[in-house]
């Protein structure tokens, strides 16, 4: 089943003087077209103004397409009655915790979802309760969000999220914001998330070391995909990659590097142990 599915997706923002005659045109988004199953972990990456967040506000039928189609959970995010059904089918994660946090305490605060939608008071703190311990907050339920740190609020965020029972959860650079000990609480709860409650995630994202777990990584430049395919598939193009203003991870360049010099290190190094057991490799060879 198809979570989200995109079809020659385009989006203009359009400014205006004060007389409403058009001063310009951006055209942030040019003819994507991208699928994402359900179950998935699909992350998009792409430089400050590839067109990312157009993507994120598109699916949340916040914005509507100038040309194309988006399909979100088999729901059409141009017609009007379905945008609350839609928001609910796919949750939205932003960068700012501080934002989306407003209880003074944490259960609170991951109430306040499912309040909205009606749900029966004894199932919402059924839903608190699995929420918190999903993210590994359960312990933090009485507590007031202030105090906490920037991945403890982005995880509040996230249960809040969660609690909505939402098939799907997009998230809009969540972790611009967070400390690198921050940014991994929140990575590691994604793909738990993904791994145990078999939500559908797609993170978008400038940090290419979050996207390498991923099952598939989609590359956006100037409001188009330009690359597409397994962070494996896609790190591997190193050149390509830096042509798009986009970093490889760390070992995936030190690989890319030392093949310069002629050492053979395969072309789809990602990770530190990948690299570790190819250098080993070739010692014992040599
Ligand atoms: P990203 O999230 O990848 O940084 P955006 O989707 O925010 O990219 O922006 C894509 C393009 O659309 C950029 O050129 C940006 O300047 C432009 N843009 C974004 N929001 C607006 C807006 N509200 N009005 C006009 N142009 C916008
Ligand atoms: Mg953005």
């Amino acid at each position: 089943m198809e979570m989200i599915k995109a079809n020659n997706l385009a989006f203009e923002y359009i400014r205006r003087d004060d007389d409403g005659n058009v001063e310009g045109i951006t055209r942030a988004l040019d003819g994507v077209s991208l699928t994402v199953e359900e179950g998935d972990f699909v992350a998009i990456l792409g430089h400050n103004g590839s067109g990312k967040s157009t993507v994120a506000k598109e699916i949340n039928a916040i914005l509507s397409p100038t040309e194309g189609t988006l399909f979100v959970d088999g729901m059409d995010t141009r017609d009007a009655d379905k945008i609350w059904n839609i928001r609910q089918s796919a949750g939205m994660v932003f960068q700012n915790p501080d934002n989306q946090i407003i209880a003074s305490v944490v259960e609170e605060d991951v109430a306040f979802g499912p309040e909205n939608l009606g749900v029966p008071t004894e199932d919402i703190w059924k839903r608190v309760e699995e929420s918190l311990k999903a993210v590994g907050m359960l312990k933090f339920r009485f507590h007031s969000p202030n105090k906490l740190s920037g991945g403890q609020k982005q995880r509040i965020a996230i249960a809040g999220i969660m609690a909505m029972k939402p098939k799907c959860i997009v998230l809009d650079e969540p972790t611009a914001m967070l400390d690198p000990e921050g940014r991994k609480e929140v990575i590691r709860t994604l793909h738990e998330l993904n791994k145990k409650e078999k939500v559908t995630v797609l993170l978008i994202t400038h940090y290419m070391d979050e996207v390498v777990g991923a099952d598939k990584v989609i590359v956006m430049d100037d409001g188009k995909i330009v690359m597409q395919g397994s962070p494996k598939q896609v790190f591997s193009r190193v050149e390509e990659m830096k042509a798009h203003a986009l970093d490889v991870p760390q070992v995936t360049e030190l690989a890319y590097e030392l093949r310069k010099e002629g050492i053979p290190l395969p072309k789809d190094i990602i990770t530190v142990e990948e690299f570790n057991a190819a250098i080993e490799k070739i010692y014992r060879q040599g």
